[in-house]
């Protein structure tokens, strides 16, 4: 594998602290309530962890993985469902929880569909949003950064899988594919 220098966009210590308020926000935004967690996969498994760990109203969580075909950087505006969530979601309260917003296909495509199975609520948190590339509208109720159209990596965001593990999120010049 091939190493990339990788400039630091967002500090662990800023990551942290924003997906506190997050959880505090979320904590009473749903007081009294029961708080279901998808997490989309792989990219949001870190965020969710942090964010869930600091949440603390009674929370359930479950995970699905979507694909959208394209390049490695490019998404191409086809979401393909890979794995689904395995709990029902009808009469509960959803929270969607995902790594990063970019053009918005995939998360307008995922949204609606599980508006169709009929959940009390459902809402979207995204670690980060790239506004500036956005194509589908999606709303997202809880944010953690606006970043600028860079492609980023760490904190569950990958390049060609790797760099997951980073504790931060940092920005990285992928080689044109
Ligand atoms: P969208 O459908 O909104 O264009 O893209 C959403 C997905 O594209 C994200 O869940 C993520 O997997 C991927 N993606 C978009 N921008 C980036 C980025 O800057 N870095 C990484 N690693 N993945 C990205």
């Amino acid at each position: 594998m091939k190493q990339y220098t990788i400039k630091t966009l967002i500090s662990e210590e800023k990551l942290k602290e924003r997906i506190r308020e997050l959880a505090k926000e979320i904590d009473r935004d749903y007081a009294g309530k029961e708080i279901h967690l998808i997490c989309v996969l792989k990219g949001g498994a870190y965020f969710m962890t942090e964010l869930s760990k600091y949440i603390t109203i009674p929370v359930t969580i479950d995970f699905m993985a979507v694909s959208s075909y394209g390049s490695k950087t490019v998404s191409s505006g086809i979401v393909k469902i890979i794995k689904d969530h395995d709990e029902p979601i009808e009469g509960r309260d959803v929270l969607v929880v995902e790594d990063i917003v970019d053009t918005g296909f995939t998360l307008s495509y995922l949204l609606e569909m599980l508006r169709d199975r009929k959940p009390a609520s459902l809402k979207l948190c995204a670690m980060l949003n790239k506004p500036d590339r956005r194509i589908r509208e999606v709303k997202i109720d809880y944010l953690g950064f606006d970043i600028p159209d860079e492609f980023v990596v760490g904190y569950g965001l990958d390049y060609d899988q790797h760099y997951r593990n980073l504790p931060y999120i940092g920005s990285i010049k992928p080689e044109e594919d």
